[in-house]
Parts: structure tokens; sequence; C-alpha cells
């Protein structure tokens, strides 16, 4: 199996499932190692510093960006930026491990570019808008206007899913994590 230098980008409009996805695919492939990404938003629920993100004060990440310490970064939502750190994906490349991106769809979409056949990239779909909305209400994580800012945006973010190499619709999560494998086994073997 040939993984050096691989990398795996998942992109989907927000509460489509991705994140699970992508846990559950860190436990069923030891390889397989999170890039963490820098955001200037501040930590919600459970989530941890330079664990779940490395989070920045929009000051300390307009730093980063004069230093050229990104390899892509977006404005996701108003004013709140997130990005891929160089850093971050040498530390991984250094072990040997392949990298896995959970990036916005234009994060996602310029990861390709600049990967090529090194990368594998697969837009995560929920079955419809309204699943979406359920979701996200059910995560529990979001005020209602944030929710709506993000369904506000799927619509763009489900014209961009042709330019990703592989869409996976996840309905029932079994099946989508397992369609999801196969496409990873599939590359991996490439
Ligand atoms: P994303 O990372 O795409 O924003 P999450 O992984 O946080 O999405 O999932 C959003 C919510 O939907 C979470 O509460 C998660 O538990 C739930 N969820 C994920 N996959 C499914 C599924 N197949 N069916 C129903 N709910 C799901
Ligand atoms: P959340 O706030 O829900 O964690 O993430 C919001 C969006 O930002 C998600 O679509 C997520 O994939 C995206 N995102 C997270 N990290 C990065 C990154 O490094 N670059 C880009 N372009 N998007 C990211």
């Amino acid at each position: 199996m040939n993984q050096q230098g691989k990398l795996i980008i998942f992109s989907a409009p927000s509460g489509s499932g991705k994140t699970t996805i992508v846990k559950r695919l860190l436990q069923s492939f030891p390889q397989f190692e999170f890039s963490i990404s820098a955001t200037s938003r501040q930590p919600r629920g459970e989530e941890r510093n330079g664990i779940d993100y490395f989070f920045l004060s929009q000051e300390e990440f307009r730093r980063l960006i004069d230093q050229n310490a990104f390899v892509e970064w977006e404005e996701v939502y108003n004013g709140t930026c997130y990005g891929t750190l160089r850093s971050e994906m040498e530390r991984i490349w250094a072990k040997g491990n392949v990298i896995i991106f959970d990036v916005d769809v234009m994060g996602g979409i310029n990861l390709k570019r600049i990967f090529g056949q090194s990368a594998c990239s697969i837009f995560i779909k929920a079955p419809s808008v309204e699943a979406l909305r359920e979701r996200l209400i059910g995560r529990g994580t979001d005020s209602m206007e944030t929710i709506e800012k993000r369904i506000a945006k799927a619509e763009f973010e489900l014209s961009k899913a042709p330019e990703f190499d592989f869409t996976v619709v996840n309905d029932s999560l079994d099946v989508a994590v397992e369609q999801t494998e196969q496409i990873i086994r599939n590359f991996l073997a490439e």
C-alpha cells in the first residue's frame, strides 16, 4: 500500500456529519492523522485547544497569514477564519502518516488543486437541507442565528460537490462510513 505523502480531504455543508465520519475513520485506520486547523472562532462544547483546533485571536490569525504559515485559509463565515498550517502537514508527513483534512468546500477544492493525484477529495452530503437543519439543531452547539447562517451557505456549497473526486450521502451513518472506507482503500492501493 503506497500511502507516503498522501492526503484525504473531507468537505461538506456544516451539519452533514463530516466530523462524525472522520472520527470513525481515525479509529479504523491507525496510520491516519487529523490535520488540526487554526481558527479565529471560540471553542464550543467540549472542544480543546491543540486537539480540535488551534484557537487563535483575529490578530494572531492575521500574523500567521503575514508569515505565510498557511497552505490555505478561508474566511468561512463572516469574520471567522480557518486555515491549514504548513507546520501541521509537515509534522504528520514526517511520521509517515496519511493526513486527514476537515475543511470547508473552497479549502477542499484548493487543497485538491495544490496536491493533485496525492489527494483524494470527498464531499459529504446530508440527505436533504431539512435533515441538515435538524442535525444542526440536534447537535445543540450553535445558536439559531448561526444555524441559519450555515444553512444559507449550504446551497452554494452543494453546487460545488461535482468538483470533488467522490460524493457520499450520509443518510445511514454506518453505510456512509462503509462507502467512505472503500473509497479510501481504493485510493491508498493506487
Ligand atoms: P459536520 O462536521 O459536518 O458539521 P457533525 O459530524 O458535527 O457534522 O454532525 C452534525 C450532527 O449530526 C451531530 O449531532 C451528529 O451526531 C449528527 N449526525 C451525524 N451523522 C448522522 C446521521 N447519519 N444520521 C443522523 N444524525 C447524524
Ligand atoms: P466549524 O466551525 O463547524 O468547526 O467549522 C466550520 C467550517 O470550517 C467547516 O466547514 C470546516 O470544515 C471548515 N474548516 C475547518 N478547518 C478549516 C481549514 O483549515 N481551512 C478551511 N478552508 N476550512 C476549514
